[in-house]
C-alpha cells in the first residue's frame, strides 16, 4: 500500500510511552530518555527489529539515547565545521558541502526516518546545535554555476523522506544542467522504512536517462535486512537504480568476525552491494560507538578478504576535511627484489609472481 509509508511517519516512535510498546526499557535507558535534550526515534517498523529484553541488542543502541551521549572525550566540538570545510574562502550555500573538486554533498533536508545515536552529522541533525539554512534552489544556483562539478550526492538528513513531486523536481533540475554526470542520494530509508519504496516513487527515479541515479543506503548490522528490505531494494534495481551499503563500524554492534561476515553476506542477498565501512568519526557524543582505527582493516582481513565472495568486500575509508582515506589490509605484499615479488594471502600463504619492469 502506498500510503504505508506515510503511516508509518504520522505514528513515528518518538516518546517513551510508543517505545515501551517495543521494549521493556531499563532504568538507564529511562533515564537517558527522560533527561537527555536531543532528537531520538524511529519508524514503527524499524522499532519492531528491536529486542524487547536486551538493551545490548544492536538496533536498540542505535535508537534509544545513552547517557554516554554526555561524556564527550574524544569527539570534536564544531566537528561538521571542519569536516565538510564550512569555514573555507569559498562562498557556498549552506546546503553545499564540499572537499572534492568535481562532486559535492547537497543536503536538502534535516529530518530523518531514524536518529542514529552515532551519526557524525548528529550536531545538526540530531542535536541541533549546528543551525544551518537549507534552501534547495540556492545550492541549486550554486551548481549551476559550477561546471567542474559532475557527481551530485543528495543527502540529509534523509532526502527520501521528501514527497514524490520534491524529489522529481531535485533530479529535474539536475539532470537539466550539462555537466551533471549523476545523481547520488544517501538514504537510510530502505533499511528503516522500506515501505518508502513505492510505485510513485519508482517513476520518479526510475527509467533510462543519461544521468543515471545511485542510491547508498546505510545498513551496521544483519538484524536490519528483511524480507520487506529485500522487496524494497529488488524494487529500486527493478527501475535501474543500484544500492550500496554504506555501514559505521559500530562497537559492541557489528565489531566483531561473525557480525562483520554476516552483515556484508546477508547484504549481498537482498543485492545490496557492500560499498564503504566507515571508521565512526570524532563527531561529539559517540565516543561509546568508536573503535581503534585499525579495526575495520583488521576486520576487513579476517572477516571479509578470502573468507567470502569478492563482493562482498567493502572500502574502509576514514571520512575527514580533506576527504575519504582508505585503511585496508596491509598484509599482501611481504617483499619484492628485482626478480618475483612475494606475496601472502589471507591465511598468511606465501607466493610469489614475476616482477615485470616496467
Ligand atoms: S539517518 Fe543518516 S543523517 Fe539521519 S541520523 Fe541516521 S546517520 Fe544521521
Amino acid at each position: 500500500m502506498s500510503d504505508e509509508w506515510q503511516r508509518q511517519l504520522s505514528e513515528f516512535i518518538n516518546t517513551i510511552e510508543k517505545l515501551k510498546q517495543y521494549v521493556n526499557l531499563t532504568a538507564e535507558e529511562e533515564d537517558a530518555l527522560r533527561s537527555i535534550k536531543t532528537t531520538w526515534g524511529t519508524t514503527p517498523y524499524f522499532a519492531s527489529l528491536m529486542d524487547r529484553d536486551d538493551p545490548a541488542c544492536p538496533i536498540r543502541r542505535q535508537v534509544i539515547p545513552s547517557r554516554q551521549e554526555q561524556q564527550n572525550r574524544y569527539g570534536m566540538h564544531d566537528y561538521l565545521v571542519w569536516k565538510e570545510n564550512r569555514a573555507t574562502d569559498e562562498q557556498r550555500p549552506d546546503s553545499i558541502a564540499r572537499q572534492y573538486r568535481d562532486r559535492v554533498a547537497f543536503t536538502v533536508t534535516q529530518t530523518c526516518g531514524i536518529y542514529c545515536r552515532h551519526c557524525f552529522r548528529k550536531e545538526l541533525v540530531v542535536d541541533g546545535d549546528l543551525k544551518l539554512d537549507f534552501n534547495v534552489d540556492e545550492g541549486l544556483d550554486w551548481i549551476a554555476k559550477h561546471p567542474e562539478i559532475r557527481d551530485v550526492l543528495i543527502t540529509g538528513g534523509d532526502p527520501f523522506l521528501l514527497s514524490d513531486d520534491q524529489i522529481e523536481y531535485l533530479i529535474r533540475k539536475l539532470r537539466a544542467l550539462p555537466h551533471i554526470e549523476m545523481i547520488r542520494f544517501g538514504t537510510r530509508l530502505p533499511i528503516v522504512l522500506p515501505q518508502r519504496i513505492t510505485p510513485g516513487l519508482k517513476k520518479v527515479l526510475g527509467g533510462y536517462h543519461r544521468v543515471p541515479i545511485w542510491i547508498n543506503t546505510q545498513c551496521n548490522h544483519p538484524k536490519e535486512i528483511t524480507e520487506t528490505t529485500a522487496r524494497a531494494v529488488y524494487e529500486l534495481l527493478s527501475c535501474g537504480v543500484n544500492v550500496g551499503n554504506q555501514a559505521v563500524l559500530l562497537k559492541g554492534i557489528n565489531d566483531d568476525v561473525e557480525t562483520f561476515r554476516e552483515l556484508h553476506q546477508k547484504l549481498l542477498k537482498v543485492r545490496i552491494r557492500p560499498y564503504y565501512v566507515f571508521y565512526c568519526e570524532p563527531a561529539p557524543g559517540i565516543d561509546h560507538f568508536r573503535t581503534p582505527v585499525e579495526k575495520g582493516a583488521e576486520l576487513i582481513r579476517d572477516a571479509l578478504r578470502g573468507h567470502t565472495t569478492g563482493l562482498a568486500q567493502p572500502m574502509h575509508v576514514i571520512a575527514t576535511n580533506v576527504g575519504k582515506i582508505p585503511l585496508m589490509p596491509d598484509y599482501y605484499i611481504k617483499g619484492k627484489n628485482e626478480k618475483e615479488y612475494t606475496l601472502a594471502n589471507h591465511l598468511g600463504e606465501i607466493t610469489t609472481i614475476p616482477n615485470i619492469p616496467e
